[in-house]
């Protein structure tokens, strides 16, 4: 079979990334007889540069005529927050002109990598959580205004982008551990109250096996560390989603171990690695780049429907860390850590065994 996938590189680390999920996603689809095509623009801080615009409309063609977009990230000090034109409008934009509302995030820990998270062992064994995270809608896109004496954000969420999110929660937990957890600040938010309401009423009429509970967001950035092994399907609004995923990444070691999957109604689908551009350690070869290939495994298996291709790419990057392969961020002390381009050649190994 054959597809054709839009590729950003981005900022950063991004390229750096990119460049090792790319040799494995077509090294996995030769292996399954599949052909890839790949079209790979400007996004971000490098596309402002050449046209002064984070997604020029040649980039969102090519996304919109894939099947899927492989992205690594974007963003850096040189379009900070007092550039004239910054990279991430250009990140919330794309999200939207893709319909992809839904923003799964994976989080499961290789036993070899215990060690390497900052969280005592014990707690960690049998993490195996995944979050919904609302994307297109919340605080991130809402009306903004700015005074010279204050800054407006305003929160809007509808009632039909809770229950498809919704839905998307209840149709993963029935997959897994029947649980879903949904998070909220209802005791403050008006919009938490509404999305509690909707969650409620959405589970218990359409997925009545399904287990649900609610927390307060702030209570589940306390639970995720103290008992991860109890979390099954979090359920989140944008924003919340966008901060407990970064804590929730320590469970699994390194921000550059998780993948992302962004869906919508259809199969397209944006794929990328959880960690920004990480300007501290661009440019010298050592970033993870097991997330953004674990995100391509996510590609192969949502968009383009190669399940065997994506379970293969997966076994090949457990298979490499089984077999000692880390990069600086998960290395042990006193072990010579792998570059970028050396872990692209450690899971390639496993690949092709
Ligand atoms: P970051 O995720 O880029 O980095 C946080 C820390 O994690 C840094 O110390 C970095 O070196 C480390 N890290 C991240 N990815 C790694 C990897 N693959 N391997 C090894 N170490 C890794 O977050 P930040 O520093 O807060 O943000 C940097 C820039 O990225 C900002 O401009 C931000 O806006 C942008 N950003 C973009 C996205 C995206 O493109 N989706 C997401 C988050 C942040």
């Amino acid at each position: 079979m054959r597809a054709r996938i839009a590729v950003l590189g981005g900022d950063g680390i991004g390229p750096e990334v990119v460049a090792e999920s790319l040799r494995c996603l077509t090294a996995v689809a030769a292996k399954f007889g599949h052909t890839i095509d790949c079209d790979q623009q400007l996004f971000g801080g490098a596309a402002i540069d050449v046209y002064n615009d984070p997604l020029p409309q040649r980039t969102l063609d090519a996304c919109l005529q894939a099947d899927g977009v492989l992205l690594g990230a974007i963003g850096g000090p040189k379009w900070g927050p007092a550039a004239a034109v910054r990279p991430e409008p250009g990140l919330l934009r794309l999200r939207r002109e893709l319909g992809v509302y839904a923003n799964l995030r994976p989080i499961k820990l290789h036993p070899m990598l215990r060690d390497a998270s900052c969280i005592r062992a014990e707690l960690l064994e049998g993490v195996d959580l995944i979050f919904a995270r609302e994307l297109t809608g919340g605080i991130y896109f809402g009306e903004k205004s700015r005074t010279p004496t204050s800054a407006t954000d305003v929160c809007t969420y509808t009632v039909t982008e809770i229950e498809r999110i919704t839905r998307v929660a209840g149709r993963l937990a029935t997959a897994r551990r029947r649980h879903v957890t949904s998070i909220d600040k209802s005791n403050v938010l008006e919009t938490s109250r509404l999305w509690r309401e909707v969650a409620e009423r959405v589970i218990r009429a359409e997925f009545p096996a399904i287990t649900l509970e609610h927390m307060l967001v702030d209570a589940a950035a306390m639970h995720l560390i103290k008992r991860p092994r109890d979390f099954d399907v979090l359920l989140t609004e944008n924003m919340f989603g966008d901060i407990l995923t970064d804590e929730a990444a320590m469970l699994a070691s390194s921000l550059g171990v998780l993948p992302s999957a962004s869906l919508g109604d259809g199969k397209r689908g944006l794929y990328e690695p959880i960690h920004g551009s990480a300007p501290d350690i661009a440019g010298r070869g050592i970033a993870n780049p097991i997330g953004t290939i674990l995100s391509a495994a996510l590609l192969l298996e949502h968009s383009l429907g190669w399940t065997a291709a994506a379970r293969a790419l997966e076994q090949a990057v457990a298979d490499a860390v089984t077999n000692g392969a880390r990069t600086a961020d998960i290395v042990s002390p006193g072990k010579t850590p792998l570059s970028t381009r050396q872990m692209g050649d450690a899971v390639l190994a496993e690949l092709t065994r």
